[in-house]
């Protein structure tokens, strides 16, 4: 048994839990003490739940004691994005607005972890309401990258990915609307699965952009991200766009990838993409072919209108999902109103950042009428050029590869002052959530000043089976170093 738990993989946890080689408890005390020393520096979490953690790992020993069956991530600490609600744990979205706001339930997929006798240690930081690159628009505190604390960690899932690169936890999710796990797993150096849309129930996830959300996760290996989502996913009544599949079973590492056809989309390997991350991606490509896949240049030639879309129709989406937080029901309410109007005025006008207010303005133009048809009808059509131009690509290729994001790690404030610079780094994840398709983001290689550098592959709509396949022979093939 490794002296330090904390560097035990989740199925590494569960296994050893299992057999009683390691206690619950004792994974969750190498954890917080973990927390304890990192987290002044790295601000990964907003609440970290210590009382209700001991207790569940408490209740998972007390199980195996008495010879209880014990489920797939018995013992393993798991951290959650803070827009997925925890019964009885604060929810905020890292936003004013929600302050004070008690989950009043389970979302699908955490009482999923619970019943796979995951231990919950706590809420991640985030961009309010998931509304950004980099974790700097949460209201309250910004997530250092682990890797380089002056860096930011990616976002808007900063906090998870950070907690998982920084082993404070062994698994921790987050939501992708456009980006939010991918590129911060390529921030962090860990692994980050996008599942396709509709695998994962969306029930207790504050809704961002209802037709592009999903729920995914955070982990230091492919084994383990399959792993989280076999736990998480599959059907649930709750949710009506959940789909009727059963996520895929965790592959072995196949011998090779011999028979499998790789993509490479011509769009993406465009003149803003940093020298070190076409280096890093290629050499990943390389290793692919080296296992015995066939690559090829495909072409998705409605890339160009990709963000346009997405900045039209997920700011759309979220001025009306966040309709509902007015100071009535949840959480902050601005206490001097002279009247409801204004009661919902000054409660959203102090309660939301200036990115959320940006976003809701802008939906409500795209939305209006007399502009209806001119962008957000007009968005949806593109929309569907751009999932099809996947659909045309998957004809001849498995699995497409390419870079999770156009650039290393950048320092805090580097894009904070032009949202169009900041919104410009989802260029190559925001298609696969317009297409609803699978996507994940690998650690590929570290640039020359030391910073993790991410591959995305991308497969069809429920194509996890092949994504994990050719992930796990990859990962084996070249192995990334852990943070020290
Ligand atoms: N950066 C994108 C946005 O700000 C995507 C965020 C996300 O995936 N949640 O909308």
């Amino acid at each position: 048994m490794t002296a330090d738990l904390t560097a035990l993989s989740a199925a590494g946890i569960a296994g050893a839990v299992r057999r009683g080689e390691a206690s619950a408890e004792a994974v969750l005390d190498a954890h917080l003490t973990r927390v304890e020393r990192l987290e002044p520096t790295l601000r990964a979490f907003l609440t970290v739940t210590r009382d209700r953690a001991r207790a569940a790992a408490r209740a998972v020993d007390e199980k195996r004691r008495s010879g209880g069956p014990l489920g797939p991530l018995a013992g393993v600490p798991v951290a959650l994005k803070d827009n997925l609600q925890l019964e009885g744990v604060e929810t905020t979205c890292a936003s004013k607005i929600l302050k004070g706001h008690v989950a009043a339930y389970d979302a699908t997929a955490v009482a999923r972890l619970k019943a796979a006798d995951a231990v919950i240690v706590g809420k991640t930081n985030l961009d309010e309401f998931a509304m950004g690159s980099s974790t700097e628009n949460s209201a309250f505190q910004r997530t250092a990258n682990p890797w380089d604390p002056a860096r930011v960690p990616g976002g808007s899932s900063g906090g998870s990915a950070a907690a998982a690169a920084a082993r404070l936890c062994a698994l921790s999710f987050g939501s992708d609307t456009g980006r939010s796990i991918r590129p911060p797993a390529a921030f962090c150096g860990v692994v980050g699965l996008k599942p396709t849309y509709g695998l994962v129930s969306r029930y207790g996830l504050v809704a961002f952009a209802s037709s592009l959300d999903q729920i995914g996760p955070f982990a230091r290996s492919v084994e383990d991200a399959a792993l989280a989502l076999s736990v998480v996913g599959g059907h649930d009544p709750m949710d009506s766009t959940c789909a009727s599949a059963a996520p895929p079973p965790v592959p072995p590492i196949p011998p090779d990838l011999k028979g499998l056809r790789v993509g490479l989309p011509r769009e993406y390997f465009i003149s803003g993409l940093d020298p070190e991350v076409e280096k890093a991606v290629r050499g990943a490509v390389d290793v692919l072919k080296g296992l015995g896949a066939s690559v090829r240049e495909v072409s998705l030639p409605h890339t160009q209108y990709a963000i346009a879309v997405y900045y039209i129709l997920a700011p759309s989406e979220a001025s009306s999902n966040l309709a509902r937080f007015d100071g009535i029901r949840y959480g902050f309410r601005d206490r001097s109103p002279r009247g409801l109007e204004e009661l919902y005025e000054r409660t959203r006008g102090a309660g939301f950042g200036p990115e959320v207010k940006r976003r809701i303005m802008l939906g409500t133009y795209a939305l209006s009428s007399g502009y209806y048809d001119a962008y957000y009808a007009k968005a949806r059509r593109v929309r569907a050029l751009i999932a099809r131009d996947f659909e045309l690509a998957f004809r001849d290729v498995d699995l497409i590869a390419c870079p999770t994001t156009p650039t290393p790690p950048f320092r805090f404030g580097e894009k904070t002052d032009d949202p169009v610079a900041m919104y410009l780094s989802d260029v190559f994840t925001i298609p696969s959530n317009l297409a609803g398709n699978a996507s994940a983001s690998l650690p590929c290689g570290l640039s020359a000043a030391g910073l993790p550098l991410g591959l995305q592959l991308v497969a069809d709509r429920f194509g996890e089976a092949a994504l994990f396949k050719a992930a796990r022979a990859f990962e084996a093939a070249r192995p990334f170093p852990a943070l020290p």
